[in-house]
């Protein structure tokens, strides 16, 4: 197959020529042979594969928001060629059996590779360690171990767990947000929630398990990755924790990195709209900018999308009742154009390294993440950052329509995705 007129990383105009599954060959006026498949690029940019090291994919057991199969037509869609398929399942995937039940279906069913996460703790209940080393030795070969959605709060469960992968070079993924702070809290705390009465979720509960776990992480010598990191204080933490040269990584979502808070009193969709509760909450502005200059900077090293799918019936309710979570993988490299691209902050290059080299790499996954090159699987995205669209989420492949961007409109669109040279999306479309 010859991919035709296509800009790697924005550059010149070049051909890509895939054979095996592999890239052959890059350069400008590419010949094939007779057989072989052309697709016209026309002028897109050109991406390595896009890798999620946070995705709710919800199966098993919340089939009715998402599955294996439109979770992946979802990251697909999005321009991603693997994710990581977080824990927090029914049955939760803290055993070797639940992580290769949600790795078979990702073979099976999967229009992206599916990583399965593993818990941290048995049942995500912060109690006893799960089955790390079973988990890291199934055919799944877990290297991510995650509470997410609950935060391992006790210090020496996260002490041991830090410890404990080390021997099969695993990370501990941590959801920093302190219990007891956060108990009944609805909205990031600050002006909007004083004026909104709900009660507010301080940024202390995020920074204070960060430093805690960097801490931890530095003592024992092993390695921590934050998930989404939401304020401006977290930033300076892991700044510091990477002075120090400790073995830190850390992620920010798309949404973070567009929405504040004020949206909850004020929005395209009304106030007081669940849509944008979320888990750690909206911030404000000088946070938004402060996490922009992190990944910027490459102190927030990845953009991860904790895509969180709900049915209707979960979201749509009021506030203090509805469910936290946003979906994001459709939208996630539009939300960073607007963000990151559009206003200067990154080249395409920076947004190639954190939407899937660095987590690749954090989530050790050798085949994704490799600069577009003859040699490396022929995992790429084909992004046109001039088209316009109107965010419109009965089109999505998810299963659930839980956007917060419904009433925007957002730039880009992924044109094509192709899986170690298969198309899984041509033309904008799953085929
Ligand atoms: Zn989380």
């Amino acid at each position: 197959m010859i991919i035709k007129n296509v800009r790697v990383l924005g550059g010149e105009p070049v051909d890509i020529r895939v054979e095996d599954g592999l890239i052959a060959e890059i350069g400008p006026g590419l010949t094939g042979g007779a057989g072989d498949e052309v697709v016209d690029g026309g002028g897109a940019i050109a991406l390595p594969g896009l890798v999620d090291l946070h995705t709710h994919l919800r199966e098993p057991g919340r089939e009715d928001a998402e599955t294996v199969l439109t979770g992946t037509q979802a990251a697909a869609r999005g321009g991603y060629t693997a994710v990581h398929a977080m824990a927090n399942t029914s049955p939760v995937a803290d055993t070797a059996g639940v992580v290769e039940q949600v790795w078979r279906l990702g073979r099976e069913h999967g229009h992206c590779d599916v990583q399965p996460v593993g818990a941290v703790t048995v049942g995500l209940e912060g109690r006893q360690l799960a089955e790390l080393g079973a988990m890291a030795d199934s055919a799944a070969q877990v290297r991510v171990f995650s509470d997410d959605g609950k935060c391992v709060g006790d210090a020496v469960l996260m002490r041991r767990a830090l410890e404990y992968v080390k021997a099969f070079d695993g990370v501990v993924a941590q959801h920093a947000q302190e219990p007891r702070l956060t108990e009944g809290a609805q909205m990031n705390e600050g002006v909007v929630s004083g004026r909104l009465g709900l009660t507010g979720w301080p940024a202390v509960a995020e920074e204070a398990v960060i430093a805690r776990d960097c801490l931890l992480a530095a003592h024992v010598g092993s390695r921590l990755h934050v998930c989404h990191v939401s304020t401006a204080g977290s930033v300076e933490i892991i700044r510091w924790a990477k002075s120090k040269g400790w073995n830190v990584t850390a992620e920010v979502t798309p949404h973070h990195l567009l929405l504040t808070d004020d949206l909850v009193e004020d929005s395209p969709v009304g106030a007081y709209n669940p849509i944008y509760k979320v888990n750690p909450p909206l911030r404000t502005r000088a946070d938004v900018e402060a996490l922009r200059a992190a990944l910027a900077d490459g102190t927030i090293d990845v953009v991860a999308t904790d895509h969180a799918p709900h049915p209707v019936e979960d979201k749509e309710t009021e506030w203090s009742a509805a469910a936290m979570g946003m979906i994001g993988l459709e939208t996630a490299l539009s939300v960073v154009q607007e963000a990151m691209v559009d206003t200067g902050l990154l080249d395409w290059a920076g947004v190639a390294d954190r939407m899937s080299a660095a987590p690749a790499r954090i989530g050790r996954l050798p085949g994704h993440g490799r600069p577009l090159a003859a040699g490396a699987p022929a995992n790429i995205t084909l992004y046109d950052p001039s088209a316009r669209t109107p965010v419109d989420p009965a089109a999505y492949a998810s299963k659930s329509r839980n956007t917060p961007y419904e009433g925007m409109t957002l730039p880009g669109r992924v044109v094509a995705t192709f899986l170690r040279g298969t198309p899984t999306v041509l033309e904008g479309k799953l085929t």
